[in-house]
């Protein structure tokens, strides 16, 4: 059975009409990335680099966190993506040696990419590291938290200069999270700017409707098959594709097998899984045709709640079935 799993979850993600899709994996340690590939997994499309900050009284340094990298990039060998996202933390998720005021609304306040371009010390140290694992995996760099384009500007000439310091003539590819309102409406905008997308559907569903995403009243509204967010996913692939970049989703709707059909007709290139789900995710694109997919999209986009399109997603026969 476990041979059978095995041999399954190596199998590509195509669906049925020819269409391939990229599954990976969201990850936050190196255990995590070698049970990825076990598991399927086809490159790491978010790895979140805070467990290597968080929990300590010092921050890690430049060589510490060097080694982290490098051996997950080692993992994935020169023909995987590997996708490091610079360090997301803020007002709830406190480091003991970068001092922070209390803040009324931590959700809306200094954090992610902000917080690193206010501490520029911290991001060019992350930077550094991240960079002396460039020839050993198809490495991406993700920036956390965009909501504008200043933000995206600074940091690359960050990035560049880390990059001349060391003498690196070839930047690593430059991304961007779209999880935050003001990035994906103005996606068309960040386009030209960045080398892909990747929607962070939590904090983009959050952020869309007003509803706090650890909230224990609100979890089933704060729900990401609203279409207010699938619109908003929509609006940013199209965006994408329009300037020849591709879009991945790696909040927690990429680990359900319901939200498949609906991602793909959206047009995503690439889906960032949970390392558990990875086999149910590339089975689930391996049931459908792109072309049903298209449809329940468009269907999908002119309802009126989440509940209606789980409703139309779990109701949907599917010509292909
Ligand atoms: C997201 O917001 O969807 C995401 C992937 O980032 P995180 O869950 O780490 O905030
Ligand atoms: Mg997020």
């Amino acid at each position: 059975r476990r041979q059978r799993d095995l041999e399954q979850a190596s199998l590509a993600a195509t669906t049925r009409d020819g269409h391939r899709f990229e599954v990976t994996a969201n990850i936050a340690s190196l255990a995590e990335a070698e049970q990825a590939i076990e598991l399927g997994g086809e490159g790491v499309g978010l790895l979140r680099s805070e467990f290597l900050y968080l929990e300590r009284s010092s921050a890690p340094s430049q060589d510490e966190q060097a080694a982290t990298y490098s051996a997950i990039a080692r993992a994935m060998g020169p023909e995987r993506n590997l996708v490091v996202r610079t360090l997301d933390v803020g007002g709830d998720k406190p480091l003991a040696y970068v001092p922070m005021e209390a803040e009324a609304n931590p959700f809306l306040g200094m954090r992610g990419v902000r917080l690193c371009l206010e501490r520029p010390q911290l991001l060019r140290e992350q930077f550094r590291a991240i960079l002396a694992s460039c020839a050993l995996a198809r490495l991406h760099i993700m920036l956390p938290m965009v909501s504008q384009l200043s933000e995206l500007r600074l940091a690359r000439q960050i990035l560049e200069e880390e990059a001349a310091s060391i003498g690196l003539s070839t930047l690593p590819k430059l991304g961007i999270m779209i999880e935050v309102p003001s990035a994906a409406l103005m996606a068309d905008v960040f386009a030209p700017q960045v080398d892909f997308f990747s929607i962070g559907t939590n904090d983009l569903t959050q952020y869309t409707l007003a509803m706090d995403r650890d909230h224990p009243r609100l979890a089933s509204q704060a729900d990401s098959f609203h279409p207010s967010v699938l619109r908003l996913i929509s609006t940013t692939v199209k965006a994408a594709h329009a300037h020849g970049k591709w879009v991945g989703v790696c909040g927690a709707m990429a680990s359900e097998p319901l939200a498949v059909p609906l991602l793909l007709g959206l047009g995503v290139d690439e889906l960032s899984a949970s390392v558990p789900l990875i086999p149910a995710i590339k089975a689930a694109i391996r049931d459908v045709q792109l072309s049903d997919c298209e449809a329940i999209a468009r269907q999908a986009l002119t309802l009126e709640s989440a509940g209606q399109v789980r409703e139309a997603l779990l109701s949907w026969r599917p010509s292909s079935l």
